[in-house]
């Protein structure tokens, strides 16, 4: 499959300002030194704690915020040096899902309002072809033409959720960002969710990039895993690799906590203590020394590297180094 988005150690640092004249006191160091790729027609997930870099990551992938240092190449292009104008322009290729459907929608505009916005904007689909376009992409996610005339608000969540996904696929993109598009959802709604993204990549050839706080969510859609710990990814690796033999005592412990569904299958929980540290001064070593079970003498002294393990499969951890 061809690499269509390569990341690049990137960094995505918020001076914290302090005093009138604005000082730079420290960093939030959100991400830092985050690498993967993204291939064509594949989902890789994103997965980590609240305030691991997850969401920061991919807002920095499109540049929706600024990003401190590293390569964004989309089919060999750095886009995190294009000019805006050029980045306009890639923008239809790279689209987002938000989180909460509740407001990621504009109350004031229709449906109808909401989908057009996007081709109007970039001037696509001019006359008849922009209702017709409308009416596609509402079959396509589930809702019928008629449901174009509606305001958000007078639609479920799911529904909405719905809305929301064919309006990041108004503009053709070839690459859709989740930022957990089914945790705000009831989980007999988030199957449907799921399901739904999956025939959309099956028939659009589309790309994701799946963000979720646990693996759980992730399982049935992802060709690929990576796991993120304070701004750093600690494994990434296949389904099979990631599910069947996790290498991170973090990859250990969020996989404990999925659910099996065979009751004659039980698997230990593994408890982490504490919280995750604050990004603004991330623990010394390993970051994840000060709640890993696994801990050895020389965690909380180095870093430990990113490994090569068997095939696409990587592990930051002393224990595999
Ligand atoms: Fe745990 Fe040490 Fe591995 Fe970090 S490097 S995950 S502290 S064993």
């Amino acid at each position: 499959m061809k690499t269509l988005l390569q990341v690049d150690e990137l960094k995505v640092h918020f001076p914290i300002k302090k005093g009138l004249l604005g000082r730079t006191v420290g960093y939030v160091y959100a991400v830092d030194g985050v690498s993967f790729t993204l291939r064509e027609g594949e989902t890789l997930g994103l997965v980590g704690e609240s305030g691991c870099g997850k969401t920061t990551t991919g807002l920095g992938v499109l540049r929706l915020i600024p990003t401190t240092s590293g390569r964004i190449l989309y089919n060999g292009e750095d886009i995190a040096r294009v000019k805006a104008q050029r980045m306009r322009e890639l923008r239809r290729e790279m689209q987002i899902i938000f989180q909460d459907p509740y407001s990621s929608l504009n109350p004031r505009m229709t449906v109808n309002q909401i989908l057009g916005d996007p081709m109007d904007t970039f001037g696509l689909y001019p006359g008849r072809q922009r209702s017709e376009r409308i009416a596609f992409l509402l079959e396509k996610v589930g809702l019928s033409p008629e449901h174009g005339r509606r305001y958000p608000h007078e639609f479920s969540g799911g529904q909405r959720q719905r809305i929301g996904i064919a309006r990041a696929l108004a503009l053709d993109p070839k690459i859709v960002i989740g930022d957990e598009p089914v945790s705000a959802l009831d989980v007999s709604i988030q199957a449907q969710i799921i399901n739904l993204l999956l025939d959309l990549q099956r028939e659009f050839g589309l790309s994701y990039l799946l963000i979720a706080h646990d693996l759980a969510v992730v399982e049935y859609i992802c060709d690929r895993v990576a796991v993120m710990y304070l701004g750093k990814i600690v494994e990434m690796g296949t389904y099979e690799q990631i599910y069947n033999h996790p290498k991170h005592p973090y990859t250990e412990a969020l996989l404990s906590a999925v659910p099996i569904p065979d009751p004659k299958v039980t698997r230990r929980r593994i408890l982490l203590q504490g919280d995750v540290p604050s990004p603004i001064h991330p623990p010394a070593g390993c970051h994840f020394h000060p709640r890993c079970p696994k801990r050895m003498d020389i965690c909380d002294k180095e870093r430990p590297p990113l490994t090569s393990l068997t095939g696409d499969h990587q592990v930051r951890c002393f224990l595999h180094a």
